[in-house]
């Protein structure tokens, strides 16, 4: 069969021809190859001959020729929000709107997700139980989109970036909180702890909370087995939580060298989210009414271009995450092919490294057991990392998602 063919609920094992797969481990593209899958998860990686060979009728092994097509893991958001569109401006705003409207908005939202090749995505606040919905909504194959991790609200004090619908602070309602979260089924825990670039009057470098309230936050959310991130720029921000457990530092577009110095020495993840900072299309489009918003956007710019040499430098293990530019995770990896990154590392950055960054090596990468998430791609995308914008067709949990004739289909997967 072809892939423009449905394949709900396939049952047989199916070997997917193509002309080479990047696996996410390696970290090369490997010609002659292609990808045997079973009931969603990829069980062997090798040549057709070897996989299927004459097995292939009394196997029933089904054949899914991709032509000549370069195979990639699926590509892992690892910051965005499924509501907002910062084109759009005022990002608050939004947040605060009814859940009709934010919830109708969502909807195109992921579909644009998955059709630039993003098969899981780790959302990093939303109101009104939204993203837990949509999670759950999507894994019943009630709605096309990529598999979600959810936070619900991220925690911010009254009045601090990201506080949309109401602050917490103080060590006994930061732990209420976690608890809450956890007890709704979130997969992490967001904080902020500074300002950020798209909210007017909020700092960028100083902490909002103190060293005694993220340690307990970090502490609360270890009884649950959740992973805590934050919203974090530069200085102290920086510095309070990666000394206290944190386990991600998202945007970062402040760092300082003791703050490098001490993610690293500490192994914190950095969540670059440079598409949101640079692209015309993001906070530049959309808040271009406020002075002070775009000042920030510039500072934060020139921020970013004369230190991201030392993230490269350093060994700060790094995800990419839009930031609600949805569709646009592509412009991270080119971002980084222009700053230094080898093709293969911004792939890996796209796809691997957001499995590590969910403790999930079975997500971002191809190989036996690894769930069947995967991008087609119409070019070579070490020869030129712009392939990555070239999708053909995406397949979540083996079945195919986004066919080339742009058709999106959801699936049920079993937890
Ligand atoms: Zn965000």
């Amino acid at each position: 069969m072809t892939d423009t063919e449905s394949d709900q609920g396939t049952p047989a094992p199916r070997f997917f021809r193509a002309r080479a797969v990047f696996d996410g481990v390696s970290g090369k593209l490997i010609d002659g190859v292609g990808l045997l899958v079973e009931n969603g998860r990829v069980t062997a990686v090798g040549p057709e001959n070897e996989l299927v060979g004459a097995a292939a009728a009394s196997a029933g092994v089904e054949i899914v020729d991709l032509g000549d097509a370069f195979v990639v893991p699926g590509f892992v958001d690892s910051h965005t929000h499924v509501t907002i569109r910062p084109g759009e401006g005022n990002q608050h705003w939004q947040l605060v709107q009814p859940a009709v409207w934010q919830t109708i908005r969502g909807v195109e939202n992921l579909r644009r997700m998955l059709r630039s090749g993003v098969t899981t995505a780790r959302t990093m606040t939303e109101e009104h139980d939204i993203d837990f919905e949509f999670r759950d909504a999507i894994a019943r194959g009630e709605v096309v989109g990529p598999r979600l991790l959810v936070s619900g609200p991220g925690m911010s004090p009254p009045g601090g970036h990201g506080s949309a619908a109401g602050g917490v602070a103080g060590v006994g309602p930061l732990r209420e909180g976690v608890q809450k979260r956890a007890e709704r089924g979130a997969n992490h825990i967001k904080i902020f702890t500074t300002g950020g670039v798209s909210s007017a009057g909020t700092s960028l470098g100083e902490s909002n909370y103190s060293a005694e309230e993220i340690a307990a936050i970090v502490d609360e959310a270890a009884k649950y087995g959740l992973t805590v991130g934050a919203h974090a720029h530069g200085g102290p921000g920086v510095d309070l939580p990666v000394e206290n457990g944190i386990h991600t530092i998202e945007h970062g577009a402040l760092l300082t060298d003791q703050n490098v110095a001490r993610m690293d020495a500490a192994g914190t993840w950095l969540v670059l989210t440079h598409t949101i900072l640079f692209h015309p299309e993001g906070i530049e489009q959309g808040d271009a009414a406020e002075p002070s918003i775009i000042a920030k956007v510039m500072e934060a710019r020139a921020s970013v271009e004369a230190g991201i040499h030392r993230i490269l430098e350093s060994r700060i293990p790094v995800a990419l995450g839009t930031d609600s530019m949805h569709g646009y995770l592509g412009f991270e990896a080119e971002w980084l092919v222009a700053h230094g990154w080898t093709p293969s590392e911004a792939l890996l950055a796209l796809t691997r490294n957001g499995g590590r960054l969910l403790e999930d090596e079975t997500t971002g990468t191809l190989a036996s057991g690894s769930r069947a998430d995967f991008v087609v791609l119409g070019a070579d995308p070490l020869a030129d990392i712009r392939a990555v914008y070239d999708v053909v067709s995406v397949y979540r949990d083996g079945r195919l998602v986004v066919a080339p004739d742009g058709t999106l289909t959801a699936i049920a997967v079993q937890p």
